[in-house]
């Protein structure tokens, strides 16, 4: 026990420490330093088991035996670095790069950045982005914004999200629609089958709490809302843009900044994986008031749950 209270300890004066990505890279040199830091942040110092949450746990030569199930694992086991073999010093470094930079990090940069194949690096912002994403997401209260857009296509226009809701059936094609809410200045976002009530009003219904203030703009799908929230409606057709202090300038911001991110940094995105993508941007946009060492604290706080190799490929 009083081993692992001097470790708290000093994982506090590391953390002060480590302001920098140089920093990082110096402290999170050896491997048994990653796994000492790990075990703070996994489970604060005292391991528990994957398989049985037991906490009477042997340390072996590679990990851990849990003494109930008698079952062996290791520090990466139920973890987004599950399976892989790249060392946890290289997953630091990616997982500080991605969330750090503002607009993300391309699989090439990061190959190039860290000395992994790109296919390696493909594979690691795939499970840092499965990292970033909301487990549980809270219920909603007070005002939220909700908007829905268009990513991905070819279509010139695309940036005028408004006229392409128009034309829906012929220029949104091939385009992918996502819908998000804000609050309290953070976004939550959905990839969704289509932008119609039948698919948004059960995401509210479920996000939102009852009564609460809803901002929209004239988008059909909206028609009824007053029902079980007080809905405020934009009528951005006219040219409005703000009606008795509500308006949906922030989630439209944040789209522009979703966009501008995929398209300029991932150039396209596949509908498979733009949730993925969606996730990570909030999650940066969420943290954005954070400093980019905490941000890595936060982040490696959120590492258990995996996604193999397999299920990304997947079709
Ligand atoms: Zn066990």
């Amino acid at each position: 026990m009083g081993q692992y209270l001097s470790l708290t300890h000093n994982l506090n004066d590391m953390k002060a420490q480590i302001k920098s990505f140089p920093q990082l890279v110096n402290h999170f040199q050896d491997e048994s330093t990653c796994v000492e830091f790990l075990e703070q942040q996994r489970w604060g110092g005292t391991p528990v088991c994957p398989h049985c949450q037991a906490i009477v746990i042997y340390r072996t030569n590679r990990g851990y035996k849990c003494k109930e199930c008698l079952k062996k694992f290791s520090i990466k086991t139920g973890t987004i670095f599950e399976n892989s073999n790249i060392k946890l010093s290289t997953w630091f470094a990616a997982i500080y790069l991605a969330s750090a930079h503002k607009k993300g990090i391309s699989s090439l940069q990061l190959h190039r950045d860290l000395n992994v194949t790109q296919k390696t690096a493909w594979f690691m912002l795939h499970r840092i982005r499965e990292m970033m994403r909301k487990k549980s997401p809270s219920i909603l209260t007070g005002t939220i914004q909700a908007d829905e857009t268009f990513v991905g296509g070819k279509n010139k226009n695309r940036h005028v999200s408004k006229k392409v809701k128009e034309s829906q059936g012929r220029s949104t094609k091939d385009k992918t629609p996502v819908f998000g809410l804000r609050n309290e200045g953070k976004v939550n976002t959905e990839v969704v089958a289509n932008t119609k009530g039948k698919t948004l009003m059960p995401i509210i219904a479920s996000m939102i709490e009852r009564d609460a203030t809803v901002v929209t703009d004239e988008w059909g799908a909206y028609n009824g809302l007053n029902k079980d929230y007080q809905h405020e409606v934009i009528k951005h057709k006219d040219g409005e843009y703000v009606r008795n202090g509500f308006h949906t300038n922030g989630i439209e911001n944040f789209w522009s900044l979703l966009k501008r991110g995929i398209y300029g940094i991932y150039h396209s995105t596949s509908r498979k994986h733009l949730q993925r993508y969606c996730d990570e941007f909030s999650y940066r946009y969420n943290s954005r008031e954070i400093k980019d060492a905490e941000r890595f604290d936060v982040s490696l706080s959120q590492v258990e749950g995996g996604l193999s190799y397999k299920q990304l490929i997947k079709k």
